[in-house]
């Protein structure tokens, strides 16, 4: 039997008519009576497109057209409220996870974020003077205690300090850049496109695994205007290697008056070591060495908001600031709220650093890693025991394009039986409110204790039984 578009269609009830009916007019002492109307339009609308687009494999009779019923409309009016960008639960193991909104923020960063969007404050205002001030004054001296350069701006994502740079000091012009650093981050960022969209010239060195110092200065003529390096942050070349170190770069740069622009992607103000990480200079260092902009994101291993940090010689930053492309691609109060909390945390020391998530998360300690996943096992085995699980060894990433080839060791919980497919359970742990978002390694599910915080390991029992 052929489906009757149009007497479905026609069996659609009026709008008017259910908001006459008993079953809305129950819910108007719970709901505001627009709320009803707005969600009995939605469920018609859906009606009326489910029934253009029917498929053979739809199920539809018309006593369900007709009808729409209390219980349809407070589901509805749920729905309305929820949150379309909303709180997951990180056990990837991933800490600076691009999809799911790379750094958490610190408790002090959070509260200057309400703090600045729940009252007026003195952005761009000197209290002093009662005068107009610079919103970059809030974070300025921290950056320049912080990293030792003689000054910083912050705008929207480092995508945008880069062309920020490029378009402010070689629009028109040449940039040197080695061949090996052409990269391609998540989220399209492509050095390549974003120099063309800066309207500087790209200008290749080198191959991909060895540049040379001779091949910067070959390519050196009256049209260049900067020499760049990239932070190779998502790829490593490895094997017969030769990168040209900034020091001799910096010399470079230095005999031709040409500014050195220093592209780090990640950008910690720690040690490596300290983090559990190696072979990454800090910001302070790479400033020190002599480039003179170097740029930053404030979401990866800093452990901020979201922003392009940008550090260097005066004269520079100077520049940038007058460039009405910076207008355009300014930070928000909330970000300099957060922002300039989390910066605070570095000058102040260990203690407040500690408070990062980002920073306490590459900081965990196996011992600590290993007492949250027995206290989940354990935990989970007195409250329900249809889950088979174990405590094991294994690696978290940092994440974000940082460190690609550095496993840090850690502990997770091995989901080792499901009463369901391994996949099944997966996308049911992302069906949960919050949803987990978990990782699946040879036919098992594995919570990675390093990237949940502290509540959520106390909330993940319950979570996994409510599975059961
Ligand atoms: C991540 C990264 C970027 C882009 O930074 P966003 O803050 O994501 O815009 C640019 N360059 C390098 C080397 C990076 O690692």
């Amino acid at each position: 039997m052929s489906f009757d578009k149009k007497k479905f269609l026609r069996n659609i009830p009026a709008v008017d008519k259910i908001m006459k009916n008993q079953e809305a007019t129950e819910l108007f002492e719970e709901f505001p009576r627009e709320m009803v109307l707005n969600a009995v339009k939605l469920i018609l609308d859906e009606r009326r497109k489910k029934i253009l687009n029917y498929g053979s494999s739809d199920q539809m009779n018309l006593d369900g057209v007709k009808l729409v019923n209390k219980e349809e409309i407070i589901q509805k009016i749920d729905q309305m409220k929820e949150f379309s960008l909303k709180r997951v639960i990180n056990a990837t193991g991933i800490i600076i996870h691009t999809n799911i909104g790379r750094a958490p923020l610190s408790e002090n960063a959070v509260n200057a974020v309400i703090k600045a969007a729940k009252y007026y404050s003195n952005l761009e205002y000197d209290i002093a003077t009662g005068n107009r001030g610079k919103r970059y004054t809030h974070v300025k001296s921290l950056l320049q205690d912080i990293t030792g350069a003689e000054s910083g701006i912050v705008v929207n994502n480092n995508a945008a300090a880069v062309l920020l740079c490029l378009s402010t000091f070689a629009k028109g012009y040449e940039v040197i850049i080695s061949r090996g650093e052409l990269i391609e981050i998540g989220g399209s960022f492509r050095i390549p496109e974003i120099m063309q969209q800066s309207g500087a010239k790209l200008v290749e060195v080198g191959s991909t695994n060895r540049t040379h110092i001779e091949d910067y200065k070959n390519a050196i003529n009256e049209k260049t205007k900067m020499i760049l390096k990239v932070h190779t942050s998502n790829y490593r070349v490895v094997g017969f290697t030769s990168e040209v170190g900034l020091d001799n770069l910096n010399k470079l740069a230095k005999d031709y008056k040409l500014p050195l622009l220093l592209d780090m992607g990640s950008g910690n103000f720690m040690p490596a070591e300290e983090l559990g990480l190696k072979d990454e200079p800090t910001v302070q260092e790479e400033v020190l060495s002599g480039a003179d902009i170097v740029t930053f994101s404030g979401d990866k291993l800093l452990g901020g908001p979201q922003a392009g940090i940008i550090v260097g010689k005066n004269i520079y930053i100077d520049t940038l600031a007058k460039n009405p492309l910076n207008r355009a691609l300014r930070v928000d109060k909330l970000t300099l709220a957060a922002l300039e909390a989390t910066l605070k945390a570095y000058v102040l020391g260990d203690e407040a650093t500690a408070d990062i998530p980002v920073i306490k998360m590459l900081k965990m300690s196996e011992a600590e890693l290993k007492n949250r996943a027995d206290h989940v096992v354990r935990t989970v085995k007195n409250k329900c025991s249809v889950f088979e699980l174990s405590v094991c060894k294994d690696s978290s990433q940092v994440g974000g394009g940082a460190y690609p080839l550095h496993n840090i060791p850690t502990y997770v919980v091995s989901l080792d039986s499901t009463p369901l497919s391994v996949n099944k359970f997966e996308s049911l742990l992302r069906s949960l409110n919050p949803p987990v978002i978990v990782r699946i390694k040879k036919d098992r599910i594995l919570f990675d204790m390093r990237t949940l915080l502290d509540d959520e390991v106390e909330i993940l029992p319950d979570i996994i039984c409510s599975l059961a």
